[in-house]
């Protein structure tokens, strides 16, 4: 029987994985990775990216072992590299995940595409997740979504066979990726991880899910924390929602209508917004580079960004603390809760009128979960150019005393105004010279000045934007754009 490739993409298991087990059934296996140099010099990779899929590598092999498989780790361009290993090795198919990706690896899956019909290589595509490939409209999507969820999860077959002849792999770079900013607190890779992370939520860190995801200081702790997991597929979605699910109904049985309960409701729903998302990307790949809305096309410059205003909010160096500390522990940690990316990514667009190509591409380098089909629909969301959802201009006083009353998080990641009494710390502007000596601060040389005044860039903004369109009312608002 001829050889089969399974090509791992963001999908770094073998638990429910549908590619590797048609391999398995239709002849000897070759499981690859490729490192893509063209990948990894795209805007939107990090360094924290790569250490993640590095820490997935390392256990996807001892797994693949365990089955008798040896992964081979490529380094170079696609189709270019199939091309030569079908050279050294001919292999009759190639199995994978379909990938939702931005429109770079859309690219490359064509090229790919063109060399399988050249080679005549079979490719066979799964799909992964609850995405539908080829959807027109959104009707009876939610039907499919659940079918796909619902199905049995699948073990790897037992007894494949390895293809006969083992090849050399391809050293693993230290570093790859753009933005090398250091992310000392970054979530480890792998399925070990990945199902610790899973049985501590459903054990004991989501019964308060609902009422702490919104406070960057516990949403650390009760949120899932599984996105960047779900990213590089180290376990599917599937998985998940069927292990939530029987949690769920044992909490409801137990406890109808308790914290817990509505603390998996609410998770069940971001399970759904997940595909949710990644589909309006599918559907629509220019929602990567194009205003959803194209009346907001010459709202602001794309092409002249500010550069002061965009390095002060990309560093945290705002003078605004709240926005800063969020900005701050993004980069330490490469994750941050919902509210806060939406906080910040609202503060980029309104409070300093930036564009959000830019900044879009900082939040992807920042975050280890980055998955383009959420990122650009929730960041066009979020910088109010999708003309169906309100503008939600978050106040990030207001979000500070909220979801920070006691400043700690502030301290935490502002260190230079640790000394600053509560009733000071979500606006320093308002000390006199006298309290920032008293309180170890100099405004402009510890920490620096606000770089807006938010109150009025929030007005300005609103105004240059209701000038041109009228407002979405509340009921108005749809996931769906
Ligand atoms: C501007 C902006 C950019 C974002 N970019 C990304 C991104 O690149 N990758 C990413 O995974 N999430 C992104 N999100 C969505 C959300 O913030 C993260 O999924 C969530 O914070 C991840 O933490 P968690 O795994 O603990 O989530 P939990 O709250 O525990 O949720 C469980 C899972 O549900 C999904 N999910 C949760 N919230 C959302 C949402 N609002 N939309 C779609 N799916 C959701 C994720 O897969 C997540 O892992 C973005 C949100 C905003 C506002």
């Amino acid at each position: 029987m001829a050889d089969q490739l399974v090509w791992f993409k963001r999908d770094l298991r073998v638990a429910d994985h549908a590619p590797l087990n048609a391999a398995i059934a239709a002849g000897p296996v070759r499981p690859v990775y490729v490192i893509e140099p063209e990948l990894w010099a795209q805007p939107d990779s990090a360094q924290r990216h790569w250490a993640f899929i590095k820490d997935c590598l390392v256990e996807l092999q001892v797994a693949l072992s365990e089955l008798g498989l040896e992964l081979l780790v490529l380094n170079g361009s696609l189709p270019a590299v199939f091309a030569e290993l079908h050279a050294k090795v001919p292999f009759a198919a190639i199995h994978s995940h379909q990938e939702t990706g931005n429109a770079w690896s859309y690219a490359r899956d064509r090229a790919v595409a063109d060399w399988c019909r050249t080679a005549q290589v079979h490719w066979h595509q799964t799909p992964n997740f609850g995405v539908v490939r080829g959807l027109r409209k959104r009707t009876g999507w939610v039907k499919q979504w659940e079918a796909r969820m619902t199905q049995p999860i699948a073990d790897p077959l037992a007894k494949p066979a390895q293809a006969a002849v083992a090849l050399p792999g391809a050293e693993w770079p230290e570093t790859l990726g753009q933005g090398q900013l250091a992310c000392p607190g970054r979530q480890a890779g792998g399925r070990q991880a990945a199902e610790q992370l899973l049985d501590s939520f459903l054990a004991t860190r989501g019964q308060h899910y609902r009422q702490g995801m919104s406070s960057p200081g516990s949403a650390a702790t009760v949120c899932s924390r599984l996105s960047p997991h779900m990213a590089y597929g180290t376990l599917s979605l599937r998985e998940v929602v069927q292990r939530h699910r029987q949690r769920w109904a044992a909490v409801r049985a137990e406890a109808p209508g308790s914290a817990w309960s509505k603390s998996l409701k609410s998770f069940e729903s971001r399970l759904h917004w997940h595909c949710h998302f990644i589909q309006k990307l599918e559907m629509d790949p220019s929602i990567e580079w194009r205003n959803r809305n194209p009346g907001d096309n010459d709202l602001r410059d794309e092409q002249n960004l500010d550069q002061a205003r965009y390095t002060a909010w990309a560093t945290g160096q705002t003078g605004i603390p709240f926005v800063d500390a969020c900005m701050r522990q993004l980069i330490h940690d490469g994750w941050i809760n919902f509210r806060m990316r939406a906080m910040l990514v609202a503060f980029s667009s309104y409070h300093l009128w930036l564009h959000w190509r830019e900044p879009a591409l900082h939040l992807a380098r920042c975050f280890t979960d980055y998955e383009p089909g959420i990122h650009y629909c929730q960041i066009q969301m979020q910088a109010g150019t999708t003309g169906v959802h309100a503008l939600r201009i978050y106040n990030p006083v207001k979000q500070s005393r909220d979801q920070d009353p006691d400043g700690e998080y502030i301290r935490r990641w502002v260190p230079q105004l640790s000394a600053v009494p509560t009733e000071w710390i979500h606006a320093p502007w308002h000390l006199t010279g006298q309290l920032q000596q008293r309180y170890g601060v100099k405004l402009g040389t510890d920490y620096p000045w606000p770089i807006v005044d938010h109150e009025k860039a929030a007005r300005e903004a609103k105004a240059r934007i209701l000038a041109r369109r009228k407002p979405v009312e509340p009921d108005q608002q749809t996931l769906d754009f």
